[in-house]
């Protein structure tokens, strides 16, 4: 038996009906770009994370790219952020012209350590990207008032967090926008790719909508009124996504309370169980552990059939593409040093208790073995 990291076909399985209802209702309809469809998981998502607007897009990657953009983030600025995050975090700083300066991360929350906002700062600061890695908020508390000392522009990448709490709040909720993505491995997944951003203020929000549709005049589209985008969620995907944000909440809580059984599980083991700081009710997009013989652990998995992931193995300020802004070994700590020893180990909301039992098994005996 196999047991894999995510089951995205055993998901679909549990709401087949009705996707596929909604999706043959796209069908029929004719209307396949920017219709009802995405309007209203806009405002349901929006009104989810009490956001105010909602703008979808194509991917959770040009959600950040059209936000920095829209916010006035370009050459010559630089934007605060956490290496320890998937590429497009920072990829899509660059892509706007901007700089990322990496900030070094908390070791327990593995989020960016907000004390170390400051220092980091200069004259070209705009922004803070802080990310809710893994599904955990960030010190949103933090971050937002070191932003506001400094009149920063605050975008959260909530890739991973959709349905997470900070404080009581959701996240997406906490900054001057946030963005979603609907990738399918995601904890609200589309069936391809998808994104959205949410915002509170209305002139932003009114120009993402324009530069998504190559910045044309909402009232006219011949009318373009700057240089923008071609980057739509399509009535498909937020047709089936409408279905599945009515299961987000379980899943979520699924998701926790399978946590909470490899908590305890490898409680006795040496590896480093997920730490959830008290503010934060995390979403478990992935269930990270720590240890610190990772790669051999992983193989030994590998050969028992458990699939795992090394998430994220080169932290953002050492890989090849970001060269060029000057980071060695060494620059960042405790990114590099998690960079070295974190796993993911299966987790979806419909795991079962017995494939939990069966990993945790192989991780015993492979301790069992090596000690
Ligand atoms: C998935 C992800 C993205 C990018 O989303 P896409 O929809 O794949 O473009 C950005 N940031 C983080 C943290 C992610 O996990």
């Amino acid at each position: 038996m196999k047991t894999p990291l995510m089951d995205l076909k055993g998901q679909y399985g549990s709401i087949q009906e009705e996707v596929s209802q909604a999706v043959l209702r796209v069908l029929e309809s004719g209307h396949y770009i920017l219709g009802p469809e995405v309007r209203a998981l806009e405002e349901e998502v929006a009104h989810y994370v009490s956001a105010g607007h909602g703008i979808g897009v194509a991917n959770g990657t040009d959600a950040l790219v059209l936000t920095l953009d829209a916010a006035g983030v370009g050459q010559g600025d630089e934007v605060l952020t956490t290496p320890f995050t998937f590429f497009a975090t920072a990829e899509a700083i660059s892509r706007v012209g901007a700089t990322p300066v990496f900030v070094d991360v908390d070791p327990q929350t593995y989020n960016l350590d907000a004390n170390q906002l400051e220092l980091k700062g200069t004259a070209k600061t705009k922004a803070i990207l802080p990310v809710h890695i893994f599904g955990q908020p960030a010190n949103m508390d933090d971050v937002v008032s070191c932003a506001r000392d400094h009149e920063w522009f605050v975008l959260e990448d909530a890739a991973q967090a959709i349905g997470a709490d900070w404080n009581g709040r959701r996240v997406g909720s906490l900054g001057d926008a946030a963005t979603f993505s609907f990738f399918p491995t995601k904890n609200l997944g589309g069936y391809g790719d998808g994104g959205m951003i949410v915002t509170p203020d209305e002139n932003l929000a009114t120009k993402l909508r324009s530069l998504r549709v190559h910045g044309s005049d909402p009232a006219n589209k011949y009318i373009n009124r700057r240089i923008g985008y071609n980057s739509r969620l399509d009535e498909l995907q937020a047709a089936a996504l409408r279905v599945k944000l009515k299961y987000l909440d379980e899943w979520n809580q699924a998701r926790r309370e399978s946590a909470q059984l490899y908590d305890q599980l490898l409680a006795e083991l040496p590896v480093t169980t997920p730490y959830v700081s008290e503010e934060a009710n995390s979403t478990y997009h992935l269930y990270i552990i720590q240890s610190e013989q990772r790669d051999e652990l992983m193989a030994y998995l590998r050969k028992r059939g458990i699939a795992t992931n090394a998430y994220y193995s080169i932290p953002l300020h050492l890989q090849e593409a970001f060269h060029g802004l000057g980071y060695q070994e060494g620059s960042l700590p405790v990114a590099e040093s998690l960079a070295k020893r974190t796993l993911a180990l299966p987790l979806y909301p419909e795991i079962k208790e017995e494939t939990i039992y069966q990993v945790v098994k192989g991780v015993k005996e492979f301790y069992q073995g090596t000690i």
